[in-house]
């Protein structure tokens, strides 16, 4: 049976890695898929593709998750096509690197507005769309599920990317405390926190054989992860199999997090 058969999901940054593959899992499960890109069309028409051909049905909707009017706009298309909304992935993120000292404000400003501010918005519209529903019967169904994508690096700090950590700290955060406050309207609000996810995101260290050894003796489990095991992770957190998990963050991350230099660190 699939897991789930009829749900509406939207899911931002779906034109590319880890977005593309939570939007491939859960068309498999049988949901229909919104696949948000900002502006690569050519990715999110690939996403439709790998969708279609699993026997899934998606939309491919433009915006920029960190502008509330064109996240409106999102909404309303999702919402024309599909009628309703039962799962909120707000999963598109940038990465603009630099060191603390060296930072430019403009780049600490825009990872903050997407990573952090984008999911906020995300999540607003889809909680609101969620308690419109009213009361659901069902005690063992949640009137709506939002996962918001995070990072071990919500708990490790990264030197070299303080913009990025500091959006990821703020995503747990704000994620616990949407879901304090929606778990009365049968909400669940979660988290995943990948370690390394082999994606365009970290592209310069699949090119480097040296960085791509250094990255993997911090993996304890001794693997990259992939798209696929954020997709199946995500299809999980949106089933009702996990109904009673709310307020959480699911570190996708083989061990990344009790590698034994982290310990203490968070
Ligand atoms: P990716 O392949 O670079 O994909 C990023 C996605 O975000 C793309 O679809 C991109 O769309 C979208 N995006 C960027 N800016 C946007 C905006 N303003 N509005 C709407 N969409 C926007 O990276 P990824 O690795 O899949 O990352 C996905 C998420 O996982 C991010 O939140 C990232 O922080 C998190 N994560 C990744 C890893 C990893 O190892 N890969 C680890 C931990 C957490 P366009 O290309 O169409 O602009």
């Amino acid at each position: 049976m699939q897991r789930l058969k009829g749900q509406k999901a939207l899911i931002t940054g779906a034109s590319s890695g880890i977005g593309r593959g939570i939007a491939i899992a859960m068309a498999k499960e049988g949901a229909q898929v919104g696949i948000n890109y900002y502006k690569n069309l050519e990715g999110a028409e690939e996403t439709l593709k790998q969708v279609e051909a699993n026997g899934g049905e998606g939309i491919i909707l433009q915006a920029n998750v960190g502008d509330p009017e064109e996240v409106e706009g999102m909404f309303k298309k999702f919402l024309d096509a599909f009628g309703t909304i039962d799962i909120m992935v707000t999963n598109a993120g940038i990465q603009k690197d630099a060191p603390f000292l060296e930072m430019d404000f403009k780049d600490w400003q825009q990872v903050l507005n997407i990573n952090l501010s984008g999911q906020f918005l995300c999540a607003q519209f889809a909680a609101k769309e969620f308690i419109k529903r009213g009361v659901v019967k069902d005690r063992s169904k949640a009137a709506g599920k939002i996962i918001c994508m995070s990072s071990v690096h919500d708990i490790i700090p990264w030197a070299g990317h303080i913009n990025y950590a500091t959006s990821k700290g703020g995503v747990m955060m704000m994620m616990k405390t949407m879901a304090q406050e929606l778990a009365h309207h049968k909400i669940r609000v979660n988290a995943i926190s990948p370690g390394a996810i082999k994606t365009p995101i970290n592209e310069e260290v699949w090119q480097n054989e040296e960085k791509r050894k250094e990255l993997l003796e911090l993996i304890p489990y001794q693997r990259i992860g992939k798209p696929k095991d954020i997709g199946n992770t995500a299809v999980w957190l949106a089933s009702d199999e996990s109904d009673y998990v709310n307020g959480t963050t699911i570190y996708v991350d083989g061990c990344m997090t009790l590698y034994p230099g982290f310990i203490g660190n968070g």
